[in-house]
């Protein structure tokens, strides 16, 4: 409530601003330090300036004493003082100038400099110190200005015969002061004002590129344009990595998009042509039919919807190795899989034209890590081709075999193979070499994306090699599990 009433919410507030307003703080937090230090160091300095004048003059006094053997009437003292301090001028307190007065043991003045004997007072407590031999330094009002007062012991012959009460008005330094507190201040407001409008300039021209990048991105999930691409800066900087980094996000989901398209429009088509045969069938079914046409119009009815469960099957096997998620890990017995897809394979190994040989070439013991149904349906799929493409008469063979770290599975058959031209595009989703023929023999136009997908979702890879007319291989390199 409070928030809103007063306008503006800090999560309102820009990033630009509070960039601005945070180096504007460092800011004025160092040059507030840095004109302190300045200001403590200064006034220090000529405190101590001052504190040493006011030590030389009292030790020419008693230098002066011993010249004159110690002689303290206050005659002599009064000329010697007269020569080391100046005349009244009436200004004392404001003027520069060193005031002097000797105070003898019973704290009576012996001598004093003229512009001094009336308003400079005594410290009694000081002057009882300096008796004992210390010397004093301390600052004292004398109407508006402050004055720096000294008290030396005055030592002839080795004790102390009376002190010299030395003085010194600050008014020039407090002056001094004063006009550097008014520089600083001004100086201080000057050098904030630019760096705020500094950090503005500077915090606006690096957050230039981020913006401009927001506002791409916005248009493209706006207007779904995915083939758009973020301008991307000179500079390799962060933001430049940022932007590199958007565009390769929209290259994939560009890819994706594409491939998605592909794979809904070549999945139309493929459910367009059983669907039209069914169609067909079932008009014909809907007249007086001789029984024989009956037949043979529901056979191929049942052969078409066949074939449109396979397909979608594939589809969603497709799909669930896409999510990546469905992937079981468990140890997987290779030899034992490989050899009771061999023996099913016996069974579609013979059709109507006659008969192909299966060989089984699988004896060594060999595990890996993975999905044991994806495994399966990657090595059923391999051998459903070789067979599927081998007339009568061929043979297809199955080996597994160790090497080193890696399982290697062929399949191998005397079938039909594949033009050379054809081998790069093979794994491609609905890539058939001979549409009509893979159709007519019950092939979906995805075995082989299939089988890629999963041989590279267990860390492995596929390769065929093919000579047209003679046969095919194909090997799946697999990653064992480690003895
Ligand atoms: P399909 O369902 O058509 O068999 P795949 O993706 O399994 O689809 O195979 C793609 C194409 O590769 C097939 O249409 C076929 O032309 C060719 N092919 C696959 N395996 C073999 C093989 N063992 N011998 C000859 N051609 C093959």
């Amino acid at each position: 409530m409070l928030g809103e009433q007063s306008g503006i919410r800090f999560a309102d507030v820009t990033l630009r601003l509070r960039l601005a307003l945070g180096y504007a703080l460092l800011f004025l937090i160092a040059l507030a330090l840095l004109e302190v230090a300045l200001y403590v160091v200064l006034q220090g300095a000529l405190e101590d300036e001052i504190d040493n004048a006011l030590r030389d003059r009292a030790m020419q006094v008693e230098r002066a004493l011993i010249i004159t053997n110690n002689d303290l009437s206050s005659e002599r003292l009064s000329s010697d003082i007269f020569v080391l301090s100046p005349t009244s001028t009436g200004h004392e307190l404001t003027a520069p100038g060193i005031h002097l007065r000797v105070i003898g043991l019973d704290g009576q003045t012996i001598a004093a400099s003229s512009n001094i004997a009336t308003r400079f007072p005594t410290d009694e407590d000081a002057l009882d110190r300096a008796i004992r031999g210390r010397s004093i330094t301390e600052s004292v009002q004398i109407s508006d200005t402050t004055v720096r007062v000294l008290y030396w012991p005055l030592r002839l012959g080795g004790r102390v015969r009376a002190v010299v009460q030395v003085g010194e008005s600050m008014h020039t330094t407090e002056r001094t002061m004063s006009e550097t507190r008014s520089l600083l201040l001004i100086g201080g407001a000057i050098a904030l004002a630019s760096g705020l409008g500094g950090g503005w300039w500077l915090t606006r021209q690096s957050l230039r590129p981020v913006q401009r990048l927001t506002e791409t991105v916005a248009g493209i999930a706006e207007t779904g344009e995915f083939n758009r691409r973020v301008p991307q800066p000179e500079v390799h900087d962060e933001i430049g990595q940022l932007a590199i980094t958007f565009n390769d996000l929209l290259d994939r989901l560009q890819l994706l998009l594409d491939r998605q398209r592909a794979l809904v429009a070549d999945t139309s088509h493929e459910l367009r042509n059983p669907l039209m045969v069914l169609r067909g069938n079932l008009e014909l079914l809907g007249h007086e039919l001789p029984s024989t046409d009956r037949i043979e119009a529901t056979t191929e009815s049942i052969e078409e919807v066949d074939r449109m469960t396979r397909l979608v099957q594939d589809l969603l096997f497709l799909a669930d190795a896409d999510a990546d998620s469905a992937i079981q890990h468990q140890d997987v017995a290779l030899e034992a899989l490989v050899a009771a897809i061999a023996e099913d394979a016996v069974l579609i190994a013979t059709r109507d034209d006659g008969t192909r040989e299966i060989v089984l070439e699988a004896n060594d013991p060999i595990v890996v890590h993975g999905d044991i149904e994806r495994l399966r349906q990657l090595i059923w799929n391999l051998v459903e081709n070789a067979v599927r493409y081998t007339p009568a008469g061929g043979t297809v063979t199955l080996a597994l075999r160790r090497h080193g770290p890696v399982a290697e599975l062929t399949v191998n058959d005397t079938g039909i193979g594949i033009p050379p031209e054809h081998l790069p595009h093979i794994f491609e989703r609905f890539y058939r070499v001979d549409t009509s023929r893979s159709r007519a023999l019950g092939g979906t136009g995805l075995g082989l994306s299939i089988v890629r997908q999963i041989a590279e979702a267990h860390g492995g890879q596929v390769r065929v090699r093919s000579t047209l007319g003679e046969g095919s291989t194909f090997t799946v390199a697999l990653p064992v599990v480690a003895d």
